[in-house]
Formats: C-alpha cells, structure tokens, sequence
C-alpha cells in the first residue's frame, strides 16, 4: 500500500479532518478551479465559507479560535486543497502560515486576542510582506524603512511579489528600523486602509493564478507603536525562523499537486488505447508512474514525519530545507510526467495537468529558491562533518 506510514502517522481527529476537507474541496473549490485559474479570480466567498468551517483556523490556538497549533493538520488542509487548485492553497498559508502564525508566536497578549479570533473566521485576510523589488533571496538587503516618532513608525518603501498584497485586510511589513543588515529590521502588523498604502500593480503570473500577488508601495505610512510584533530589530530572526514551517507547509502544496497528477495518469493511462492495447500495459508509461510514486512515497511520507515531531525550539533547517527541495522538483516533475503521459491532451486546458505543471513552478521560486535550499544545505552537510 502507498503512503501506508502516513495512515499510521496521522490520528482519528486527522482523517476526520482530511474528509472533511476533501468534501469541501469536491462540492465547493472543484466547479469553480478553472476559472480560478482561467480568469485569475480569487473566491473570496469560499475563503469566507472556510473561515466558518474553520480551515483559516489552521495553527490558531483552540483558545483563540482555531483549531490548534498541529502542524499535520495544517499538512493536510493544504495538500487536500492543492489538490484541485493550489492556488488557492498558497493564499491559505500566506494568511495562516505566514501571517496568523507569526502572531500566535511573538504577539503580546492584545494583539493575539484582538487578531487570532479574526484571522481564524477569515473576517480579516492576511500575508507577509517582506520581499522588496531589490530584496529576495538576500533576505538581508531590504530597504523599506520605518521611522520612530511620538509614538508612531512612519513606513515608506516598496514590496513585491506579496500573495494576498490586493486583498488583504493586515500585512505583517518588516521594515527597517535600525543599522543596516540583520540587526536593523523590525516587523509590524499592518493595517491596510492606512493611509499612504498603495497596491501599485497586481501581477500577472505563469501559474498560482487566483492567488493575488502584488507590487505594494508604502508612502510614510502611519502604524502605532503597539503594531510592533516581536522586538524591535528582531524581524529578520522572526522571519528566519518562521521559514522553517513556511518551508514545511509549502510542502504539502507540491505533494497535492504530485498526488494530484499521478491519480490523473492512472487513471487515463488504463482509458488511453493505442496499437490496440491500454498505454498502462507500456513499460515506458510504467515507469513514469514508478517514478514519481516512489519520490512521492519517500517525500511525502517524510513531510508527515517531520511535521509530526517539529519542534520550535531546536534548529529545524535541515529537515525543512531538504523538503522544500525535493517536493518543489517534485511538484513540476510530476506536472511534466502528467501531460506527457496524457500525450496532446496533457497540453490543453481540458485536464487539470498543464495547470498543475505551472502552479507547481511557484514552489521551486517561493519561500526561498531552490538554489537557496542548496547552499544551506551544502553549509549544514559541511558543519555536520566537520
Ligand atoms: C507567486 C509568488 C508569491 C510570493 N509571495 C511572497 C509573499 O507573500 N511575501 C514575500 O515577502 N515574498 C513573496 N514572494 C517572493 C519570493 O520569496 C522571492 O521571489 C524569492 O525569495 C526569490 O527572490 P527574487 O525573486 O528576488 O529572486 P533573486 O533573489 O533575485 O534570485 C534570482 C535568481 O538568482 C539565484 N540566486 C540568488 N542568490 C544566489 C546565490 N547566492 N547563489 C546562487 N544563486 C543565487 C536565485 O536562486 C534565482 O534563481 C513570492 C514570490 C512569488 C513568485
């Protein structure tokens, strides 16, 4: 049996979640997933109807509304949701992952109670803006500064490439407070009808179609000093840290996409005739299948292990690293090996693969590049045998 470890991993509450979540994404997410894509829609009425059924409460304390800080549920969520449209998987853990989580860890007691309850029943929409237009992978290099005044931090800048910039209600905004480098940057939650908060460009994307990402411009905008999250010049470790989950958790994008594309390549591979016989009687379209189930068995399982025993205290880079990794190569492999085996048919838009193929690019871009992965795991290797 595939994934047999995983049934074992997860517990009764798990799979209770998991058909729950399936049966929202058949009758709800599936009717709608292509115009999501086609017309680079985002259905705000279902993020909304999440927010009663308390998908948006995913790594929300029970105390403050959601529904817990387990990691595998949020695993299972996305990946269920990814599934049929991960886009809008990515606008799920953009609100919960990068933006509800950072709160439940480094919030004071106000601001957990004020936002956690509001994030959770999606009443308000949230993300991460930390990327700057010169400032991706040197995460360091960021610009956008912050100035301290009676009471208020004036923030002025750019921000690129942030999921949910168009529509979200608070953006955490990691700006510069201090000296340049690590030891300056601070992090903010933002309110977006704040004055002097412009959405300068909504931008048109290969794929995650559906999930808004956008160019934002900060013009000395006005934020409360109590809207500070975490310590002051603090916000690059609180963003450091908070990749090892987001690292994780985009995970479980690539394995729905990969589980996704292989369902669809049995499945037409034992419809498909040609030269008189099913394509799934052809070793070649065999070991396609092969393949991309035996990464999808060992990356798979091992994103349920680590979730499983995650531990916010130790240095988790190397396990979250490793799997952003290989399920983000994972994710287009699976995609390409999808429309091949579905041969002309793969390339229209008639089956959900060619989608699926470049959703899944995102993941080998996002929440760090792949090369990025590579060298801190090459760093991490060389420590580790020193
Ligand atoms: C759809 C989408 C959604 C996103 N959502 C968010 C969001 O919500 N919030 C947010 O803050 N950001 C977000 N991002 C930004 C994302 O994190 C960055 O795009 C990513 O970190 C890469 O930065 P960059 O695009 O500036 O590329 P660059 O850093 O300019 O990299 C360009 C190329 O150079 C390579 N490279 C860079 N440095 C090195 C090196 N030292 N050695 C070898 N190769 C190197 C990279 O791997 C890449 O191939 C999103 C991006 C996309 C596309």
């Amino acid at each position: 049996m595939l994934f047999s470890l995983i049934e074992k991993i997860e517990n009764e509450e798990h799979k209770v979640l998991r058909s729950s979540i399936r049966k929202f994404v058949e009758t709800k997410i599936a009717p709608i997933s292509s115009k999501i894509d086609k017309d680079d829609y985002f259905p705000i009425d279902i993020f909304k109807e999440m927010g009663d059924l308390g998908f948006t409460g995913i790594l929300i304390p029970e105390e403050y509304g959601g529904i817990g800080e387990d990691i595998i549920s949020a695993v299972i969520v996305l990946e269920e949701i990814a599934r049929e449209s991960p886009a809008l998987s990515l606008s799920l853990l953009a609100h919960n992952v990068l933006c509800a989580y950072p709160i439940v860890k480094y919030g004071n007691e106000e601001q957990k109670s004020y936002y956690l309850p509001k994030l959770a029943r999606a009443e308000l929409i949230g993300g991460l803006a930390y990327s700057e237009p010169n400032a991706g992978s040197d995460a360091e290099a960021i610009t956008t500064k912050a100035i301290y005044k009676e009471g208020y931090f004036y923030i002025s800048g750019s921000k690129n490439f942030i999921t949910n910039g168009p529509i979200a209600d608070i953006l955490l905004t990691y700006a510069r407070t201090g000296k340049e480098g690590k030891d300056g940057i601070s992090c903010f939650i933002f309110d977006t009808k704040t004055e002097g908060f412009y959405v300068s460009k909504k931008l048109d994307k290969l794929g995650m179609r559906g999930s808004p990402t956008a160019l934002l411009y900060f013009d000395n905008a006005k934020v409360q000093e109590s809207k500070l999250l975490g310590k002051i010049n603090e916000g690059y470790y609180m963003v450091v840290k908070g990749f090892e989950i987001e690292r994780i958790t985009i995970s479980a994008i690539s394995t729905g996409i990969a589980l996704r594309c292989l369902e669809v390549m049995v499945k037409y591979s034992k419809e498909r005739i040609a030269f008189n016989r099913p394509i799934s009687e052809y070793q070649l379209i065999q070991e396609k299948i092969a393949r991309i189930a035996s990464k999808l068995e060992t990356i798979r399982t091992y994103l349920y292990l680590v979730s499983k025993y995650y531990d916010p205290n130790k240095d988790n880079r190397v396990s979250a690293s490793t799997l952003k990794y290989l399920s983000g190569k994972l994710g287009v492999e699976a995609g390409l090996e999808a429309i091949q085996t579905l041969g002309g048919y793969g390339y229209t838009k008639d089956y959900i693969v060619e989608k699926l193929m470049r959703d899944a690019k995102l993941n080998d871009i996002g929440a760090g590049t792949t090369e990025m992965m590579i060298l801190q795991l090459a760093k991490m290797v060389y420590k580790h045998f020193k």
